[in-house]
């Protein structure tokens, strides 16, 4: 998951790095997790996260998660089988979809995927959105709701692919609830060929992110 950075750090502005993705608090839970065993009993791709005490982190995140209430989805139209979901419709819906298909074949192949059959995106406005004992998220990824939702930065300027996506998809296809693999490393340099510097890439995005190549994506690693 990523937690959603103080409004008073703020969403990086162009050229300036956001501040690091706001840290855990003391005392405070990590997020939605993902284990081998969970995903055994979820039937979803298990490629990683065998271990006993991700188990056992799992087995309490597990246990977390039925405090979260459920949320009916709302697919506004689906992509590589997954349901996407935009909490408040782009002005373009059509377009938005071809935006989001290439953006999911850029995306994928980062962590070896090439579907999310079974679960949900949601791209939503605002970080109110519960991730176990977290009131706000940026990213958080619920393997009981089968459902990866991510912000929206509220600077994007219709940019919804400078979400963090991405590193949903790792804690995905990972299971590494704390940063761990050396994969990792890789996402936060993947923000400007994954969102604006790429032949065709939106004009939002072009307009908004070019030139900023760090500081937007940054993960905490082996951290929570
Ligand atoms: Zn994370």
């Amino acid at each position: 998951m990523r937690r959603a950075p103080g409004r008073a750090g703020g969403e990086a502005s162009r050229g300036v790095a956001r501040r690091a993705t706001a840290r855990l608090l003391p005392g405070r839970p990590p997020g939605r997790l993902r284990t081998g065993r969970r995903d055994a009993a979820l039937g979803v791709d298990a490629r990683a996260g065998r271990n006993a005490d991700r188990a056992r982190v799992a087995g309490a995140a597990a246990a977390l998660a039925l405090l979260a209430a459920c949320q009916p989805w709302h697919c506004d139209f689906e992509s590589h089988g997954a349901c996407i979901e935009f909490t408040t419709n782009p002005p373009d819906l059509a377009a938005a979809q071809v935006r989001v298909d290439a953006l999911l074949e850029r995306e994928l192949p980062f962590w070896g995927l090439s579907h999310l059959s079974g679960w949900r995106i949601q791209f939503r406005d605002g970080a109110n959105y519960p991730c176990y004992f977290a009131s706000e998220s940026a990213g958080c990824t619920d393997y009981i709701e089968h459902t990866m939702s991510v912000e929206i930065p509220p600077t994007s300027n219709g940019c919804f692919e400078a979400s963090e996506l991405l590193h949903e998809l790792g804690h995905y296809a990972l299971g590494d609830p704390m940063h761990s693999n050396g994969l990792w490393h890789g996402v936060e340099p993947a923000f400007a060929p994954m969102v604006w510097e790429y032949a065709g890439a939106p004009a939002e995005c072009v307009a908004r992110y070019k030139g900023i190549t760090s500081g937007m994506w940054v993960v905490n690693f082996n951290s929570f």
